[in-house]
């Protein structure tokens, strides 16, 4: 029996467990990817504090390394399901059951899909919802990029040092991302904005060769000769695995001590439902986590 299981080693998970760590607790974090975390994705991170452009990976190897030098101890295991024994959590991994105090959620989430016909299809073979990833594969081609958040934008830069044309693909006439990357995005020639329009349908032979696109003003349906299309229509949480209450797409529901709709069960980073889904928020969402967490966890000893 352990006091904490955090389930989920990106920063969330990895902050909440340098400060359990470091209020004495016995935890552990459960991880099943080798690389954790959608932000190991990222080409560069330049808004999270102390480290002006640094790339996703670096920076999550900084986490790592940090939690280490803590005594964070990361397992390797799938978690299939979080059962509530009231005092006592069971999580059901595909190694066997641990059982923990407490559980903090914190498995983060993953790009939503579109939903259109052929998305499914293409996968892999032009469609693609990361352009660190899978962008080298397009050099010199045209790609569409769809959506208009901080994820699209990013991406599309990405993709414009490395294809011919890029064309962001937008449902409205004004962008969701920061300003400081609307202008980088503006400012490039071969970025061009597709505005009020939807991807109504990928379709191709082997590979994506064209996309259906609709005018959302107009109604009128156009075509556009197409070698990729990359994805970011938002997120998608990975919280399945707790009967809690959840918001929209499946967002966990918790108070200001990230503590869900069952005492002992917290949430922390992407998976909960918040106004911001950045690198900073995860962090700071994981340490409050982790002392909210401290606090359950003494109160259950001491009844006990
Ligand atoms: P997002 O901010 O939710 O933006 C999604 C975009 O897709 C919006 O422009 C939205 O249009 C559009 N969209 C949604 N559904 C659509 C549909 N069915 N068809 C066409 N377009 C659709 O998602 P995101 O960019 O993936 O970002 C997710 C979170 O991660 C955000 O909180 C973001 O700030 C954060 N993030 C942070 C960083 C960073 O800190 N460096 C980088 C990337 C992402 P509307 O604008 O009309 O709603």
């Amino acid at each position: 029996m352990h006091d904490l299981i955090i389930i989920g080693g990106g920063p969330a998970g990895l902050t909440a467990g340098i400060y359990a760590v470091r209020y004495g607790l016995d935890t552990l974090v459960i991880e099943k990817n080798v690389v954790p975390g959608q932000i190991a994705t990222a080409d560069r991170v330049e808004n999270y504090p102390g480290f002006p452009s640094i790339s996703g990976m670096e920076l999550m190897n900084k986490f790592k390394e940090h939690a280490e030098k803590t005594g964070v101890i990361v397992h390797s295991s799938d978690v299939r399901s979080v059962k509530d024994g009231g005092d006592k959590k069971v999580i059901v991994t595909d190694n066997g059951d641990l059982e923990a105090l407490a559980v903090i959620i914190a498995t983060g989430a993953n790009p939503r899909r579109l939903g259109v016909p052929g998305e499914d299809t293409f996968l892999t073979k032009g469609v693609s919802y990361c352009a660190t990833c899978d962008g080298p594969f397009y050099a010199g081609q045209n790609v569409i990029v769809v959506g208009g958040g901080e994820s699209a934008v990013t991406d599309a830069l990405i993709l414009s040092d490395i294809a011919e044309n890029v064309y962001v693909v937008h449902r409205r006439d004004e962008l969701r991302a920061c300003s400081i990357l609307q202008k980088r995005a503006f400012d490039k020639e071969n970025i061009t904005f597709v505005w009020d329009t939807v991807v109504q349908e990928i379709k191709g032979g082997e590979f994506v060769e064209k996309a259906i696109l609709k005018n959302t003003k107009t109604d009128e349906i156009t075509e556009m000769e197409i070698d990729g299309i990359f994805i970011y229509v938002g997120i998608t949480p990975n919280t399945s695995i707790a009967d809690v209450e959840k918001q929209g797409a499946g967002f966990i529901v918790t108070d200001e001590k990230m503590e869900s709709s069952v005492s002992g069960i917290f949430a922390a980073g992407d998976c909960r439902r918040t106004s911001m889904w950045q690198v900073v928020t995860a962090v700071s969402d994981g340490a409050v986590a982790a002392i909210s967490a401290h606090e359950y966890i003494t109160s259950v000893k001491f009844e006990n």
